[in-house]
């Protein structure tokens, strides 16, 4: 196969084809330095500009202020998973609260709880469709953070704002909607994102921390596992993801280019899944919407045929008109279609013409 197909895989996930191609143009001689970005000293000049360059572009397009750090991490968002509670909670005397909307945030807090005191705030057990009400949290008294998940992967169940928590610092894994909207940092005490699903390859995690969190990671924690530790050496402590950081610039430089900023790709998303939407809502007893429609996820779309036949039929004939990686994951079923940044409007409206083709074809039948 030599010709790109439409690529809704979750994760790693498609990517901008001009990033791609300034990819490929560099790939054996990065302009000025005379060798690939695969082979230079993480500490040399020409990797520190392309470091600066990333953390600028994330600033500008963020709108980052000043008391916030941006990281740059391995171990993906499972590492984070166990980094949070071991700097934020672990020896505090305090009480993390969980909002669990689905998968990825339940994992999360089975790491915390080796941490220290976990609360579950809310659990939307009940299948994993929707997020809370605000009156529906039940956060501690005495609380060291709250964690979230602001987009479920699996679920496709997205929160449209942030919960509002009160004092406490607010910890959201951003993994699948990171860039996909604007964000106000100064909400949150710590965000985080691999990067693999919306800001670039595998291999690096991008951690936006407030300044007074830093100190809160205990010295006796493992080095590589302390905040402060990647911050005080602007996360040069060991040799960084830097081929994934460098992808990360050329990302942001294409949202900030090519889109118009994040509010520039927030139209082109709610575009998108409003069209993939729409269809599920015009076939209601033929395509099943797993999120309630108040908690749609603009990046993860997720349904169901009536019956794995027609799935099964469904995969394959998407997969005719150049249509991937459209299985939902193994644990929910059904069929997902990961509609993030990087997806052209094409590839969503050839999504939606099969679509609306399918059921034509096999509704009622
Ligand atoms: C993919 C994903 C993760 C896990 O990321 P890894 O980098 O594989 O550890 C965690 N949270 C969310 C929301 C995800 O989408």
């Amino acid at each position: 196969m030599s010709e790109r197909v439409f690529n809704f895989s979750s994760g790693p996930a498609v990517l901008p084809v001009s990033v791609l191609e300034r990819i490929r143009d560099e790939i054996l001689c990065l302009p000025g330095v005379g060798a690939s970005i695969l082979e230079i000293s993480h500490r040399s000049s020409s990797f520190e500009a392309i470091m600066a360059s990333a953390q600028s572009n994330l600033r500008q397009l963020l709108s980052i202020p000043n008391n916030y750090r941006i990281l740059f991490l391995q171990g993906g968002s499972r590492l984070q998973f166990s980094m949070i509670p071991m700097n934020l909670l672990r020896g505090s005397g305090a009480t993390a609260d969980y909002i669990l909307t689905g998968t990825w945030g339940i994992k999360a807090f089975e790491e915390a709880v080796k941490e220290g005191p976990v609360n579950v705030a809310w659990d939307g057990k009940s299948n994993y469709k929707s997020v809370p009400q605000p009156s529906e949290l039940k956060i501690s008294a005495n609380s060291a953070y709250v964690y979230y998940t602001s987009n479920e992967t699996i679920q496709g169940v997205q929160f449209a704002t942030p919960p509002a928590i009160g004092r406490a610092p607010l910890v959201c894994d951003a993994s699948s909607d990171f860039l996909c909207r604007p964000l106000n940092i100064a909400d949150y005490g710590l965000i985080y994102a691999c990067a693999q699903k919306n800001a670039g390859p595998a291999g690096v995690t991008i951690v936006i921390i407030r300044e007074d969190l830093l100190a809160r990671g205990n010295n006796d924690l493992p080095g590589y596992l302390r905040f402060a530790n990647h911050d005080e050496e602007n996360s040069l402590y060991n040799t960084p993801p830097t081929f994934g950081i460098y992808v990360v610039d050329l990302v942001a430089q294409w949202l900030l280019r090519e889109m118009g900023g994040l509010s520039g790709i927030l139209k082109h998303n709610q575009k998108k899944s409003q069209l993939l939407y729409d269809v599920i809502d015009q076939y209601p007893s033929f395509y099943h919407g797993h999120a309630e429609p108040s908690s749609r996820s603009l990046m993860n779309v997720t349904f169901r045929l009536p019956n794995d036949e027609l799935q099964t039929a469904f995969l394959s004939g998407a997969k005719k008109h150049r249509l991937h990686e459209l299985k939902g994951h193994r644990s929910v079923g059904g069929i997902r279609a990961s509609i993030y940044n990087a997806m052209p409007l094409d590839g969503v409206l050839a999504l939606r013409d099969f679509m609306n083709e399918f059921a034509d074809q096999h509704a009622g039948s």
